[in-house]
């Protein structure tokens, strides 16, 4: 058997983004008899699993303590004779994870989380999983262990159990606490591609609040929201005040435009600029809404808002997208305490808001939310 210094052993929770490099099959056959062919061990270090920007050997010498002392429990249950001594005991932190025994364990791809299971099984190895939302729907896309690979193979360290990332597809949308992002004026030059860009990497979904004559302006873009299949709603024509609140008429017309512009929709969502009750529209409020609740459109208001709006003018020492942030945290607290609806109002026109997304996304899932588009939402929202 190939020596193989112990301070390496503890150096590596690997944990491989993609398992599934080649297209390789598997058999039976193909499993091998020993781990005589491992390669030399020089991938060390902490590889995550989340999407990174590290590099896999970036962290290479920084060794998770907590994470060793996990697995070298079951490292030690190995049979002793599998075990060699340590012959190298100039890495004092690595001492004590001395087995010294790997599977090799041919790469697999797309295969659900019984058929790995199994897979692995067959090679004597046990697992967890781990379910993360997005992905393939019960496609395992990732895996959690201490050991090498490289291009064909894994070398699993015998005797420790290894963790599947299985992805949960769109039932993690739907399931549990759903937040509702919203994006009002578009769309934007540049921005409307951005946004979809970062909502397409974290698989979310939102709506898109378009102004007519923006949708005009910016074809390619509001083209590019409908084929990502985000949601799409009216925010009138013009945007401008008073020519939408003027009257009952010229609300009719704004949307009548925007409906001319825009195209027919499955579903019928509506935003008033500026908010359904606003200074502006304060004296044919009335007859609006009775406008608005004469046809199919369904209103919504927002419960929370990165107050894109006001990170100049308000954001005091802060970056606008500090402010944002904070904003953004601080509203989601309270909706979040109180298990009130999250509609969140962001607008396309802000790059601050396209900088501090990812940041608001991962928020949210990490409290538990998944995505949703309003016309998915049950009734409608006034504030
Ligand atoms: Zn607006």
């Amino acid at each position: 058997m190939k020596k193989i210094k112990p301070r390496l052993f503890a150096a590596f929770l690997i944990a491989v983004a993609a398992i599934l490099a080649s297209c390789e099959t598997f058999s039976a056959s193909a499993i091998p008899a020993g781990i005589a062919n491992a390669p030399p061990l020089n991938q060390t270090g902490v590889v995550s699993l989340a999407p990174s920007t590290e590099s896999e050997d970036s962290a290479s010498g920084d060794i998770p303590l907590e994470a060793d002392t996990a697995r070298s429990t079951a490292a030690d249950t190995a049979p002793l004779s599998e075990r060699e001594t340590a012959a190298d005991t100039s890495a004092a932190d690595t001492t004590d994870f001395n087995a010294k025994i790997f599977t090799l364990v041919p790469r697999f791809f797309d295969l659900d989380e019984k058929t790995a299971r199994d897979y692995l099984a067959g090679y004597g190895i046990s697992c967890t999983s781990q379910y993360e939302s997005g992905g393939k729907k019960d496609l395992v896309s990732g895996i959690e262990f201490y050991g090498s690979w490289d291009e064909k193979n894994l070398y699993i360290l015998t005797g420790c159990a290894v963790t599947l990332k299985v992805g949960l597809g769109d039932e993690a949308i739907v399931s549990g606490k759903t937040a509702y992002l919203t994006f009002d004026d578009g769309p934007a030059k540049e921005n409307t591609y951005k946004i979809l860009e970062i909502l397409q990497k974290y698989n979310a979904r939102a709506t898109f609040f378009v102004v007519g004559n923006s949708v005009k302006r910016y074809g390619e873009q509001f083209k590019a929201i409908y084929s990502a299949g985000q949601s799409i709603g009216c925010h009138s024509y013009s945007h401008v005040y008073k020519s939408i609140y003027a009257s009952r008429e010229t609300f009719a017309s704004e949307v009548k435009l925007w409906e001319e512009t825009v195209g027919e929709l499955d579903y019928k969502l509506f935003r008033f600029p500026g908010g359904s009750a606003n200074a502006k529209n304060y004296e044919a409020y009335k007859d609006i809404r009775e406008e608005l609740n004469t046809s199919d459109y369904r209103a919504f208001d927002w419960t929370m808002s990165n107050n894109d709006v006001w990170s100049v003018s308000r954001a005091g020492d802060l970056s606008p997208v500090e402010y944002e942030k904070k904003c953004f945290s601080e509203q989601l607290d309270r909706l979040d305490a109180a298990g009130r609806p999250v509609i969140i109002l962001m607008h396309e026109t802000y790059s601050s808001t396209v900088e501090m997304l990812p940041w608001a996304i991962e928020l949210l899932t990490s409290k538990g939310y998944g995505f949703d588009t309003l016309d998915n939402y049950n009734g409608d929202y006034y504030q």
